[in-house]
């Protein structure tokens, strides 16, 4: 039996027909041996009964035919004799067939249950990666061998799904571009460091990272530039940390990496210090040297779990407090974060309805002409009169504003109330033509409304365009220089001025300077604060100015908070200075006093009208 086995099938199928057995799921064996038990009977039966009836009926006339005497063949126990023999031969039949086929049906089921018992619990699991699912080596061409070849091409096509699911399940579970996990996979990977964490006390720390200037890399060199540098920094993050880690990304910009089994914070810190390390380092993108910044958020499940936090969110949350702390840092979770993060998301909820319980308020900040001390104008600077914790700095709810997109509404009336103050102080000023400065953020300038809004407060307010000067920061020219500039001219068109905000604080290239129709440079107050303290300091600032007056703009100096700041201002030539020097913004109500009688709320003087 064995050997006609192994005519049709290969010792390798029979090999793999034992695992498969072992794999498959158990058979009730107690119905299924009496289901066998009595078709074998019967059919055995059939195979005795019918043989046995024509050798033991039709042979003995025949016999006489071949020669037997026919006494012989008359006699009953021949005839006996012949019925046996019938029998006999039928039940070795029986038994040869049922050793030969059956066997080979045995593979054959064998081979089926097995792939059907992979299919069931892929299907279940949804993780087709264990499917095991080999084919049956057929060289017969028999009935057995047909079955057999109908089985091979049905696993063709379950192999061709089982491709299909397994890259569904990749992409699910996978960052296309880097084919680093995603935000899923990590969460399935933090979940299990947390069991691990309270099962066996094994520590771990998540490392949440934020490149700083992907928009800038976009823009300048493109979007495959970007792509690049992305891939080539995930890179040098996988070979940075060791196997048993994680590295994921999380969206565009946002990288996570789960450390697992640093024993100490100390120690989760060193190692991000060597990653930030690996990160520094200038990346080729083609002829091109980019410098990265990340903004890092680390937190450990030692901190997380004492204050019952997850790991990413808290580092997370770490990461939110070194980008607002100035970019290109390394923060530790700390409880004041969370603290922050909760009091984020109280003023996120009530900056909605500040704007119509008409809660926020315009105070405005001289700017003064530097040699004759008088005001030129004002920078109109917004202001939330909380009815619980009074005045909030823009510094705090703007950047929320922004993420939300209420900044929209809120420039809007801000546009609104800033020239209509300036339109009711132009018929009383004895000053003559004062300006007024509206801060317009990058997520204001992008809004298709932006230029009909400014159109409207025009209008409405009846000032002068000229009068109007819009100030907007240099990360605007990080995001699409066309739609920019198209918008930059057509409001230049209306008229009214543009002045950069912050200068030298944000993006690094200066080629803006000449693409942009900018009037005015406003000198960031950072480098103010050094053109009395250092050489160095006062050598920045003469620059600027210099390069500000050599391509013809007005230069503002920020931040004037003492006389000597506005000597050295004056000695470099520069016209125009804003600071607590001259005034702190001012309420509408002081700043027309301040207007008409030259006189700050603090009794010191401006040159009065
Ligand atoms: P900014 O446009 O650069 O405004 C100047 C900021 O510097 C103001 O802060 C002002 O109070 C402060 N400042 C002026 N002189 C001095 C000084 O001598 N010393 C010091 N330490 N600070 C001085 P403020 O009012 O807190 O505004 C902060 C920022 O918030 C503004 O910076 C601007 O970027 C933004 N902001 C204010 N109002 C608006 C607004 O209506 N819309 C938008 N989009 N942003 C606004
Ligand atoms: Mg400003
Ligand atoms: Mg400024």
């Amino acid at each position: 039996m064995v050997e006609s086995l192994k005519s049709h099938w290969s010792p390798a199928d029979l090999a793999r027909m034992t695992t498969y057995a072992a794999t498959a799921e158990p058979r009730p064996r107690h119905r299924r041996g009496f289901r066998l038990t009595s078709r074998v009977f019967w059919d055995m039966a059939i195979y005795m009964v019918g043989l046995g009836l024509a050798v033991g009926v039709i042979f003995p006339p025949f016999a006489i035919l071949l020669g037997v005497p026919e006494t012989i063949a008359q006699r009953p126990i021949f005839r006996s004799a012949c019925l046996l023999a019938g029998f006999l031969v039928g039940a070795m039949n029986y038994a040869l067939c049922r050793g030969v086929v059956g066997g080979r049906m045995e593979v054959l089921g064998g081979h089926l249950r097995a792939a059907t018992s992979s299919i069931t619990s892929a299907t279940r699991t949804g993780d087709w990666s264990e499917a095991v699912f080999e084919r049956i080596h057929v060289d017969s061409n028999d009935q057995i061998g047909e079955a057999g070849r109908a089985f091979n091409s049905l696993l063709g096509a379950v192999e061709g799904r089982k491709d299909l699911e397994e890259r569904l399940r990749f992409q699910a579970f996978h960052d296309m571009l880097t084919g680093l996990p995603n935000r899923a996979f990590f969460i399935e990977k933090l979940a299990e460091a947390d069991v691990l964490h309270q099962e066996s006390g094994t520590p771990s720390a998540v490392l949440f990272l934020d490149v700083d200037n992907l928009k800038a890399v976009n823009d300048n060199l493109g979007h495959e530039g970007g792509d690049t540098l992305i891939k080539l920094l995930s890179e040098r993050m996988v070979t940075s940390v060791r196997d048993t880690d994680t590295v994921a990304r999380l969206s565009g910009d946002e990288f996570a990496i789960l450390l697992m089994g640093p024993g100490s914070e100390h120690q989760a810190e060193r190692v991000a210090h060597r990653i930030i390390e690996s990160l520094r380092t200038p990346t080729r993108i083609g002829e091109h040297l980019v410098r990265t910044g990340f903004s890092i958020g680390l937190a450990t499940s030692g901190t997380c779990s004492a204050s019952g936090i997850g790991m990413l969110r808290a580092a997370d949350m770490a990461m939110y407090a070194a980008k607002s702390g100035g970019k290109g840092r390394l923060e530790v979770f700390q409880p004041s974060h969370h603290t922050a993060h909760l009091q984020r998301d109280a003023v996120r909820a009530e900056l909605s309805g500040a704007l119509d319980a008409e809660q926020l308020e315009l105070h405005y900040q001289p700017i003064v002409d530097v040699s004759s001390q008088q005001i030129v104008g004002f920078e109109a600077l917004l202001r939330w009169r909380h009815p619980e914790r009074g005045l909030i700095s823009p510094l705090e709810f703007i950047p929320l504003a922004e993420e939300t997109g209420l900044i929209v509404p809120i420039g809007r009336w801000v546009l609104q109330e800033a020239t209509r103050q300036a339109a009711a102080w132009q018929n009383r000023s004895p000053l003559g033509r004062l300006r007024m400065s509206v801060n317009v953020s990058v997520r204001q300038f992008q809004h298709p409304d932006l230029v009909g809004d400014v159109a409207d407060a025009l209008r409405e307010s009846g000032l002068d365009p000229s009068l109007l000067t819009v100030e907007i920061t240099e990360s605007l020219f990080a995001q699409d220089t066309e739609a920019t500039l198209h918008k930059i001219n057509l409001l230049k068109n209306m008229g009214i001025r543009l002045a950069l905000d912050d200068f030298g604080t944000g993006y690094s290239s200066l080629s803006y300077l000449r693409r942009f129709p900018i009037d005015i440079l406003k000198i960031d107050k950072s480098f103010i604060d050094g053109v009395t303290t250092s050489p160095e300091g006062h050598a920045v600032v003469a620059a600027i100015t210099q390069l500000g007056q050599t391509l013809r703009l007005e230069v503002v100096a920020e931040g004037l908070e003492t006389g000597e700041q506005v000597e050295a201002m004056r000695t470099l030539n520069c016209p125009f200075g804003q600071g607590y020097h001259f005034s702190r913004p001012l309420a509408a109500g002081d700043a027309v006093k301040l207007l008409l009688t030259g006189q700050k709320p603090d009794s010191s003087m401006l040159v009065p009208a």
